[in-house]
């Protein structure tokens, strides 16, 4: 487990760390004794996950929101820093993607897409800093996606929202300097998740994945985890409008 002592009583909002990456993003938190607020749609999940975060932390808790709401947005925040005290580091993690050739995909699916992974990174971005402001101090950090970076079938939608995220990360972490926020993003390669799991019934698809990365397998949650808490340690402070890619080399071919 990778250790930041500076991250100890730090207070951090893990949107959609209920499951996938984000849990594992905001157990390592909890293990590194930070305070952590997960927030998701399905209370049961949030509920399950809250008490594996308790082990390592009594002080964790989850708000129950839909980030592509801005009344949940709101309240998500607002409860968080009630929770908290305060709030330290944002990781825009909650996502989602829709697989579909780029003629088929409706409006709806569009906005499903964008709103889910872009709008919601900017509104809690916007959200966050106007806490973090106050302390002059704070990380933010969006899940991007290798595929921000490069294309791929099928996936217009997800595409554009994740590269629509890398800009969004230079952009804040630009205009927010000043105060001293951070704003970096993580970009992953392919990792199994319920995000992914239909994808990997294709054997053709399978194939192609693992032949794209150098490393030739997969990443795991905590690859992504490692690089989140990285960037929200002190020991990364001079880094800002960064996107560090945990692709296995996919982007480097
Ligand atoms: P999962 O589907 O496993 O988990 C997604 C999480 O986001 C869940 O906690 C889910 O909870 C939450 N969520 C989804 N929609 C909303 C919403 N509208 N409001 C609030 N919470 C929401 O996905 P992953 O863990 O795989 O993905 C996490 C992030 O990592 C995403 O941004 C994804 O794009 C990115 N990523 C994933 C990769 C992969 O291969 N898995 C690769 C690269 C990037 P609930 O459903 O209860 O709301």
């Amino acid at each position: 487990m990778t250790h930041f002592s500076d991250l100890q009583n730090k207070s951090v909002l893990v949107t959609g760390g209920s499951k996938g990456i984000g849990k594992d993003i905001a157990l390592g938190f909890a293990k590194n004794q930070a305070n952590v607020i997960i927030s998701g749609r399905n209370e049961t999940s949030l509920q399950d996950t809250v008490q594996e975060l308790r082990k390592h932390n009594p002080s964790c808790y989850y708000v129950q929101a839909d980030v592509t709401n801005m009344e949940d947005i709101e309240k998500m925040f607002r409860m968080a820093v009630d929770y908290a005290g305060r709030l330290d580091i944002l990781v825009n993690n909650a996502g989602l993607n829709i697989t579909k050739p780029a003629l088929d995909v409706t409006e709806e699916d569009w906005d499903q897409v964008l709103d889910t992974n872009l709008k919601s990174a900017f509104f809690c971005s916007q959200k966050a800093a106007k806490y973090m402001t106050e302390n002059n101090a704070g990380k933010i950090i969006n899940i991007a996606s290798q595929m921000g970076f490069v294309g791929y079938w099928d996936r217009a939608a997800y595409c554009s929202s994740k590269g629509g995220m890398i800009q969004l990360t230079k952009t804040l972490a630009i205009e927010w300097a000043k105060y001293n926020i951070n704003v970096n993003a993580v970009a992953p390669t392919y990792i199994k998740t319920e995000l992914t799991s239909t994808m990997f019934e294709d054997e053709e698809f399978e194939k192609d994945v693992y032949q794209r990365i150098p490393l030739g397998k997969l990443a795991d949650p905590s690859d992504v985890t490692g690089a989140v808490l990285y960037l929200s340690s002190t020991i990364s402070k001079f880094v800002t409008g960064e996107t560090i890619k945990v692709d296995g080399g996919w982007t480097a071919l």
